[in-house]
């Protein structure tokens, strides 16, 4: 069989409990030959994995999540092979994480407004040291943990899902800063699960139109979330758009109701024309 990669894992230095280093270990044990560390608005987590990797067969392909909106509509992008130890990049993903403090107890206000009292220090503390970038699933894991919901999923449906009443956006990023500040650094932008992307207001053909006019060069047509059907029909529109195609199983540890890393399998040669794209090539 020839190499494979899964190019969207998370880390506990964002919103998985998984170490790095644990994530590497497991990368191991999955069969993967390289995987893209894609850690929301921070890249803290590459270094740990890059070090933990030395003595094993495991490439670390340096990545990073950004949200951003798009007329109001939650648009994740995903970077890759970029230059993460850039000063002016880190400072930018410092800002956004320092962004997400604020949004986070924000959201702690709100869902006290609803009768739930969470401490943020308790969050923290969920959230383990190390962690620098806060999220809505350390927020739904804490309710879980406090017993005020019966699963993760519900925490989404009843309080902090788009829409929901302790929902409080996040950041003004547009799809265009955020392939822009990828570029910069010399990385690939990709539009993370466009299953995810709101088609109540125009069908995805025309975002994936409207993102590609913003500077986006790639689609993640297989995701954990994708069906066969589904990733199909992602990669017709990389092939209408000349777009370039990953794939990665968005593991977030046992954050998530099962531990996904490894259960999307991408061929090595996507990785190849991924970093063919990328201005940096002191990752071969
Ligand atoms: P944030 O970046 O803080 O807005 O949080 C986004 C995270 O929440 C992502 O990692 C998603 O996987 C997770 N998430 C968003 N919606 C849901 C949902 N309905 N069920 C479970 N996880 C979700
Ligand atoms: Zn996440
Ligand atoms: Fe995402
Ligand atoms: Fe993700």
């Amino acid at each position: 069989m020839g190499k494979v990669a899964d190019l969207h894992v998370h880390t506990n230095i964002s919103d998985s409990t998984f170490s790095p280093e644990k994530v590497v270990s497991l990368a191991g044990l999955a069969g993967l030959d390289a995987i893209a560390i894609t850690d929301h608005d921070t890249c803290a987590g590459i270094a740990p994995a890059i070090m933990f990797a030395k003595d094993m067969d495991i490439e670390i392909i340096p990545g990073v999540e950004l949200t951003t909106e798009l007329e109001d509509d939650e648009v994740h992008m995903l970077g890759y092979f970029i230059d993460w130890q850039n000063k002016e990049f880190t400072k930018k993903l410092e800002e956004l994480c320092r962004v997400r403090e604020e949004r986070a107890k924000e959201i702690l206000r709100r869902l006290s407004e609803q009768g739930i009292d969470l401490q943020y220090e308790d969050l923290l503390k969920l959230a383990g040291p190390g962690m620098n970038s806060v999220g809505r699933l350390h927020i739904a894991n804490l309710l879980y943990a406090k017993g005020k919901i019966s699963c993760v999923r519900d925490a989404f449906t009843k309080y902090i899902g788009n829409n929901s009443p302790a929902y409080v956006k996040k950041f003004k990023l547009s799809p265009r800063e955020a392939s822009d500040m990828i570029k910069s650094v010399g990385g690939v932008s990709v539009l993370a699960h466009p299953k995810t992307i709101n088609t109540e207001n125009r069908p995805l053909r025309d975002t994936v139109g409207m993102l590609v006019g913003e500077g986006v060069q790639g689609i993640e047509a297989y995701h954990s979330d994708h069906n066969a059907r589904e990733s199909n029909e992602f990669k017709a529109l990389a092939k209408e758009y000349g777009l370039l195609v990953t794939g990665g199983s968005d593991c977030h540890g046992l954050g998530k109701k099962e531990v996904l890393l490894g259960k999307v399998k991408v061929s090595y040669e996507l990785v190849e024309k991924l970093r063919d794209a990328s201005r940096l090539k002191q990752y071969e």
